[in-house]
């Protein structure tokens, strides 16, 4: 099946053509980071407008490179949510007009799931179930991925992202926008030994994360005018990767059945995280599998990947479903912000 993916919940723009068997015919991406820069984060109502005016020609753009019409298309996948209302509403109303025209079936995507099944879109060797560590701007949690649409999680985040903590961190240090590569740009220029930093949370029985603590203490860091820029980030993204490689371990005696050890999400493409992981993967005899850089921040093609497999399975969405600003993966998970950890 011949799949059109489209992605609008954040301040990517994008669009892509994937095949269920694998095939990449086109995915084309605009960025907002210059019209969010003066701003030192994502601004909802101009990301909003930002993704009316790319959409489109967006659209066109990858049936062109595919060389394909959309009558061709067997499906239509958009994102539904979660992610901020006024970008996930222009393309899952887009995705809604092209399916309505072209008499084609909608397949509403979570975000998330696009995140959790994108390793399988370039690895046709992953099978379920896998151990999935999700770190990206909104989430960070660790999640046994059973089946398409069966996500149980393990872990979440009690207040930060992971991605989060790396843009605050950025922010703070100056650094600019957006925060997750350019403080491993800086991070390369210093040492990770330099600033003592707390690892919230590790060694705990239950395998949840906690970046807030973090956040702080690299604010007194900088507060406290010692360390230069380069060390407090190289410390910063070694006390992150350190909580992640910790918790992840917590984690691998509840995933039972799982062979593979899978990274997923924008904080994915940092190569600190992929290094640790692979090492933890590798020390476990698990296959570890991430996928490439561009597959790990948001993108179309990942999109388009799980409404193939989506699709595959039989799901399919009717013309009138909502956009929803929150979409749990796992919605048996219970909340955990503060309890018993
Ligand atoms: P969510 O997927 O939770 O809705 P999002 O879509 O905004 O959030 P992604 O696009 O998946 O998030 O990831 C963006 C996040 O990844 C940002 O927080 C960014 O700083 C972080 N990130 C991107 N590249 C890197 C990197 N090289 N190192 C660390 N963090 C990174
Ligand atoms: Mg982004
Ligand atoms: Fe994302």
């Amino acid at each position: 099946a011949l799949i059109l993916g489209l992605e609008s919940s954040c301040d990517e723009t994008a669009a892509a053509l994937v095949t269920s068997d694998r095939r990449i015919l086109a995915h084309r991406l605009a960025g907002q980071e210059a019209a969010h820069r003066p701003y030192g984060g994502v601004v909802p109502e101009i990301a909003a407008r930002a993704h009316v005016e790319a959409l489109m020609p967006l659209i066109e753009g990858a049936l062109g490179d595919a060389g394909v019409s959309l009558a061709e298309v067997d499906a239509i996948a958009a994102t539904a949510g979660p992610g901020l209302i006024g970008g996930v509403m222009v393309g899952l109303v887009t995705g809604k007009a092209l399916a309505h025209a072209a008499g084609k079936p909608l397949v509403a995507v979570n975000h998330l799931e696009g995140h959790a099944l994108s390793p399988r879109l370039t690895d046709p060797d992953l099978d379920f179930p896998y151990l999935l560590l999700l770190v990206s701007g909104g989430h960070c949690q660790l999640l046994l991925v059973e089946g398409v649409g069966a996500y149980r999680r393990l872990a979440t985040t009690i207040d930060d992202a992971a991605g989060e903590a790396f843009d605050k961190t950025a922010k703070l240090l100056g650094l600019g926008f957006p925060g997750g590569p350019a403080v491993e740009r800086a991070a390369l220029a210093g040492n990770p030994n330099a600033v003592p930093l707390p690892r919230p949370l590790k060694g705990s029985a239950e395998p949840h994360f906690s970046f807030a603590g973090l956040k702080s203490a690299v604010s007194r860091a900088r507060d406290a005018g010692t360390w230069r820029a380069e060390d407090i980030a190289a410390s910063f993204q070694a006390a992150v990767v350190d909580c992640l490689l910790d918790r992840t371990i917590r984690a691998l005696d509840r995933a039972q059945g799982a062979t593979a050890l899978v990274v997923a999400g924008g904080v994915a493409a940092n190569q600190a995280v992929r290094l640790a992981l692979e090492g933890l993967a590798t020390a476990n005899g698990l296959r570890f599998v991430a996928p490439p850089l561009w597959l790990c921040t948001d993108n179309a093609a990942m999109i388009a990947w799980a409404g193939a497999e989506r699709f595959a399975a039989g799901f399919t969405d009717p013309l009138d479903i909502a956009a929803r600003p929150r979409w749990p993966l796992d919605p048996d998970a219970e909340a955990v912000r503060g309890a018993g950890v």
